[in-house]
């Protein structure tokens, strides 16, 4: 059974894991291409765009594809919209990978927004020292508030996005310990963290360690992410699939 798993995430990989060395299932994973040296990976991998949902739907089409499972991030969502566009169109079945987002606890200090541009305009007009842990491609906004001192933890070198003029960059690639995060925030002295709500455990000890340090943390909402068949992680991705195979026969 060939499968595409749109990947770039954890459960992506440890889907690719699951199934590597599987003789029941194909399985291409599929990356955006965003990160230079991307984590190497078990089973066979593309990496780029498709172009569109056309490109994918034809990308389906061409590679004989019996399932498709969107493993990709909760802030990804103009891929989900082309998997389910595309899976429609050429009948093809549909699970998502859903990873449940942080809860607010006591103690947070969360200011909820739902851009990146009202993350900026919520640091607030005094100057602070601020830790963007967000995509590279994220860190644009932040010109509107030229007068924070950022921090910013990516993978990769910006490249040529627009940043503010008072940004550093610190390169590491979760995931994070909270001892470690907890000194990075003191060691910094920052003010205030921006960060996505990605939910799982690799990029939660940040908020963990804001919340004893007592920051606070501009949280961007989620955007709508259309999906398949909601699946909790990678052991459900893989039943998933083995009911599918059992159902064909
Ligand atoms: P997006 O806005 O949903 O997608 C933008 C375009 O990138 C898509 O239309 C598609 O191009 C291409 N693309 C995205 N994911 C792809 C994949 N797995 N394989 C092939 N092409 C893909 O996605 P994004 O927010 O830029 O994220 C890109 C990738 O990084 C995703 O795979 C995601 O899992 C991973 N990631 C994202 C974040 C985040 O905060 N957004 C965080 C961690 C990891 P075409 O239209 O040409 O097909």
């Amino acid at each position: 059974m060939r499968i595409l798993i749109l990947g770039g995430t954890t459960e992506a990989s440890e889907l690719a894991r699951l199934l590597a060395g599987d003789a029941r299932f194909q399985p291409t994973l599929s990356l955006a291409g965003r990160t230079t040296s991307p984590k190497p990976q078990p089973v066979p991998t593309r990496i780029g765009g498709f172009g569109g949902g056309a490109g994918l739907q034809a990308w389906l089409r061409d590679n004989a594809i019996a399932a498709v499972i969107d493993a990709t991030h909760p802030y990804a969502a103009q891929i989900s919209a082309h998997a389910v566009a595309a899976c429609r169109a050429v009948s093809l079945p549909l699970a998502s990978i859903v990873r449940p987002a942080w809860q607010c606890e006591d103690g947070d200090q969360w200011i909820e927004v739902d851009t990146p541009q009202a993350a900026a305009a919520a640091l607030g007009s005094d100057p602070a020292r601020v830790f963007l842990s967000l995509g590279r491609l994220d860190l644009a906004a932040f010109c509107a508030a030229p007068q924070h001192h950022y921090i910013a933890r990516t993978i990769d070198p910006p490249g040529d996005v627009p940043l503010p003029p008072d940004i550093r960059f610190v390169y590491a690639r979760g995931p994070f310990d909270e001892a470690n995060e907890d000194d990075f925030l003191r060691g910094e002295r920052i003010q205030a963290l921006v960060s996505k709500n990605s939910g799982g455990a690799a990029t939660y000890p940040k908020i963990a360690a804001a919340r004893r340090l007592q920051l606070p943390v501009v949280m961007i909402a989620r955007p709508d992410k259309p999906g398949g068949v909601p699946l909790d992680g990678a052991q459900a991705a893989r039943r998933w699939l083995e009911a599918l195979l059992a159902h064909h026969g």
